[in-house]
Order: structure tokens, then sequence, then C-alpha cells
């Protein structure tokens, strides 16, 4: 150990702090990984130190040991997000938040509760039910992903209409800033008190403060919960009944739309069926019941054909399932990075103006063709205007050229998207695998942005490199 990082470890536990060859390779790559398009480096490096902080005040002492010996912060949840945002340098202290899990209490009246920032969504969202209250936010990773990372990327999930993002439930939060001093802001529903400083450290991932807790809105369980699925020939006329639904007034809890494309490089089933839309409503039976009523009209307009009850329950019921596979099989392997060793797997995830997502679909798959990389999915999720593209090559006899083609799409893709009035990523954050586009995404509002961070982390010490800083 470093003289320097000797120094960090007699503040702390034996047990919280690893260095050198202790380091346990998972810190090396977030779940941004070698199957991505992208012309950064498939491998990560080792992290200076890792440091598991158990208190408000510990992540405060690091983060100033941090900025005075030169070394940056890596904030570090559960590390499933896709953008490279929790990767770590050599001069990096990762900061796993992961024993900061504590509810530090639940307000049924309330409809709300404030917890640590490491606490996995899940387990949150375990608690809460005890009370008769949900989190609400449910993206696919909730069985893995932190109050902390989901607040970091501002993520969304399952429901996300009805409840918001992640940053749209918190309420209040507290975080440390780079100078290791604590900030506290007041968990109001609403307050007209000029800069609204949670949302300095909403989607920022840990540049500008380190979330050590907050205080987020919770929702009382539904009395009911009812998703179907449909079969719809024709992905415009589908797509024109969601809009039609969504203006109706409805607020679905799921809605999750998509048409697949049969490919051959895919490691697994590829269907090649008409497009599936999977709706659902949430709230009291007569609310749901008169959804559905309202609802009914709209789709049978588009043609949709209701599909057996049993293809809705088995797509709410594996809904997670898939972060189970970036769980580590050995030392700094995941179970994906071995099923996706032959392909370049990739996707988009764009707000568009819904006059635009038709054009939008023709060009990237004429983008993808000039490509030579096949699109497997397209669809909206939640919401009509939130685009997903999936996309899948083969790594042939060159890995780092077909990695190259597959980034040269997804960027032709997301310039295709800005073009039309879209947002390069509604979901996942910057990150490393976007930060060199925030400049075409934010325009002038990138050098505002760098003079907000120069003032807050003049030395960079907080994830230097991502979110375009
Ligand atoms: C299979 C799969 C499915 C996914 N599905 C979804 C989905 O449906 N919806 C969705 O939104 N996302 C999804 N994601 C992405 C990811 O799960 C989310 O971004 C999640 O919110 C990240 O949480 P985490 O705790 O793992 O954060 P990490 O990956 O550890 O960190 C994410 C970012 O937040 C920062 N950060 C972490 N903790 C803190 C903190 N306490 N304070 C400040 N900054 C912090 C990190 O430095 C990093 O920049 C998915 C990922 C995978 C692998």
């Amino acid at each position: 150990m470093s003289g320097t990082l000797s120094e960090l470890a007699r503040h702390l536990d034996p047990g919280q702090i690893a260095t050198g060859s202790a380091i346990p390779p998972r810190y090396r790559l977030d779940a941004f990984r070698a199957h991505r398009g992208s012309t950064l480096p498939e491998a990560g490096v080792n992290p200076a130190a890792v440091v598991w902080p158990g208190s408000t005040e510990d992540v405060s002492s690091v983060v100033r040991f941090a900025a005075d010996a030169g070394l940056s912060i890596v904030p570090w949840g559960g590390g499933t997000g896709l953008m490279g945002g929790a990767r770590p340098s050599t001069d990096s202290i990762v900061l796993d938040m992961r024993r900061m899990r504590r509810v530090r209490s639940i307000d049924r009246a309330s409809n709300r509760a404030t917890a640590e920032a490491g606490i996995v969504l899940e387990a949150l969202d375990r608690r809460l039910r005890t009370r008769g209250l949900t989190l609400g936010h449910d993206p696919w990773s909730r069985p893995r992903a932190t109050l902390g990372g989901a607040i970091g990327t501002n993520g969304i999930g399952y429901g996300g209409y009805l409840r918001g993002t992640m940053g749209d439930q918190v309420l209040g939060l507290e975080a440390v800033l780079a100078d290791g001093s604590i900030v506290r802001t007041r968990p109001a529903v609403r307050s007209t008190t000029g800069l609204d400083l949670k949302r300095l450290f909403i989607g920022t991932e840990g540049t500008l403060g380190v979330v050590t807790a907050a205080t987020v809105r919770a929702f009382p369980v539904p009395e009911r919960e009812e998703i179907h699925a449909f079969s719809i020939r024709d992905f415009p006329k589908g797509l024109a009944c969601l809009a039609r639904v969504y203006d109706d007034g409805l607020a679905p809890f799921v809605m999750d739309f998509e048409e697949t494309f049969p490919s051959s490089s895919i490691p697994w089933r590829s269907d090649d069926g008409p497009p599936v839309l999977y709706l659902g409503f949430a709230g009291s039976r007569e609310l749901v019941a008169a959804s559905w009523r309202v609802a009914a009209r709209r789709l049978r307009a588009a043609a949709a054909r209701r599909l057996a009850d049993r293809e809705a329950r088995a797509y709410w019921r594996t809904r997670h399932d898939i972060i189970y596979v970036h769980d580590e099989v050995a030392p700094g392997v995941t179970r994906a990075d071995q099923f996706l060793k032959d392909v370049i797997f990739d996707y988009v995830h764009t707000a568009l103006p819904r006059s635009k997502i038709l054009a939008f679909r023709r060009s990237s798959l004429a983008i993808l063709q000039r490509h030579r990389v096949q699109p497997i999915g397209f669809g909206v999720w939640t919401q009509p205007e939130l685009v997903s593209l999936e996309m899948v090559r083969s790594v042939g006899p060159d890995r780092a050229a077909a990695r190259r083609a597959v980034a040269a799409a997804v960027d032709e893709v997301i310039r295709r998207a800005m073009s039309l009035g879209g947002s390069m990523e509604y979901v996942h954050g910057v990150g490393v695998k976007l930060a060199y586009l925030l400049g075409d995404e934010l325009g002038a509002g990138l050098a505002v942005a760098r003079r907000v961070k120069a003032a807050l982390d003049p030395a960079n010490t907080l994830n230097p490199g991502k979110a375009g800083f």
C-alpha cells in the first residue's frame, strides 16, 4: 500500500478498504463491457483503492482525503450502469456505497421514505411493502441497482409513466460535495424557493456530489395490477393506437411495444412474429376496469389481438431475470461476458417527438444496414416517445473492427435522433460511452454545465471523465 493510502487506511476499519492485489477484479468495469460498440478500451483498470464507507461522515472524510492527495472519487452502487459511469482509473478511490443501506424512516401516511444511498432498490421495495407501500421505480436491474446509482443516472423503470423517473421521485437528498462538506435539501413535495439544489445531484453520475441518502416518494401498493399482451400486426398502427391511449388521459403502469427482427448472429432465440404490446393498468379495481374499457376501443381500432394470459404473466414474472446475467461467474467475468463473446450487442434509447418516430425508424434501419449491423428490436417503452433500438453484429475475424462498426452505427443513429429533435439517451445516462456527444446534446449548455462543475469541484475530484466533465 502506498504511503498516501496507508494514511487513509488509518482512518478506517481494516474491512473498509482494499488496495493493490486485494481489490476484487469486478471493480474494473461496471456493466459497460467488451461486447458493446465502442472505440474505448475493452478492459478496465484497477483503481488505487476501494473503500466501503459506513456513514456519511466516512464518505466526507474519504472525499476530503482524495482531494488533498490528488486522487479522484468514483461512487459505485450496484455497478449495473451501462455507460461506464462507474468505470475507475488507476488514480481513483472507488466508494462502494452498499454498506450504507439503512432505511432511516418510512412515513406511511405521507407515502415517503428516507434511506441511505447504498440500499439495493429491491431491498428498499421489500421494506416498503411491509408498510403497504411500494418504491415505484422498477428497472430491469432492480435486484442489483442501488438507490444512489438510480439517482445518479436518473433511471426509469416499468411504471415510469405513472410514477416518474427515479429523479422525479426524489423529494430531498443528502450529498457530500467535493470539499467534503455535506448538503441536505428540504424534502418538500413542491417548493418555489430558487434553485432546486437536489437536481444538481440527479442524473449527474456522481460528478457534483456523492449522494449518501434520499427521501423518496413511495406509492400505496395498488389494489389491482392487470397486464395483458396483444399482437398488433402493423407497427405504425400500434404506435398510433398507443398515442390515443395516452391522449385519452390513461396512465398505463406498464407499456412495452416492440417489433423484433430475425437475426442469424444473436446467441438467443429471435422471433419474427408480429409486434407485441404489453399494456397494464394499476390502481383501485374500478380505475383499472375503467382504464381497460377506454383502452379497448383504441386497441380494437389497431386490430390488436389479445394473447393468452400466460404471455403477460411470464413477461411480468421474468422482467428482472436479465440482470442476473450480469453477476460474476469468475473473478471479473460475468455470464454476459461469456454469452456475448462472439457478438457486439448494443442499443440506442432516445426520447423523440411522436411525429418523428416513424421517420427515425426508417432512417435508423437504413443506417444499420449500411454499417452491416443487424437490427434485432425496435420499440417504445413506458410512453410512446421513449424509443429503443437494439442491434447486433458478429465479431468475425476482426473484433476491433466489429466494435468500431457498431460504434459508428450507434453514433449515426443517435445523431439522426438529435436532428429529429430527440435526446441522445433517456435512461442510462452518459458515462464514458456517450461523453463525446454531450456537446451535440447540450450545445452552449455544455459550457454552462462545466462552469457549475468548476465552481463545485474545481480540482475535478468527483468522477472525472463522466457525464461530459
Ligand atoms: C440488464 C440491465 C438492465 C437494466 N435496466 C434498466 C432499466 O430498466 N432502467 C434503468 O434506469 N436502468 C437500467 N439499467 C442500468 C442500471 O441498472 C441503472 O443505471 C442503475 O440505476 C444503476 O444503478 P447502480 O446502483 O448499479 O449504479 P452504478 O452502476 O454503480 O453507478 C451508476 C452511476 O451513478 C454513480 N453513482 C452510484 N452511486 C452513487 C451515489 N451514491 N451518489 C452519486 N453517484 C452515484 C456512479 O458513479 C455511476 O456514474 C440496466 C442495466 C442492466 C445491466
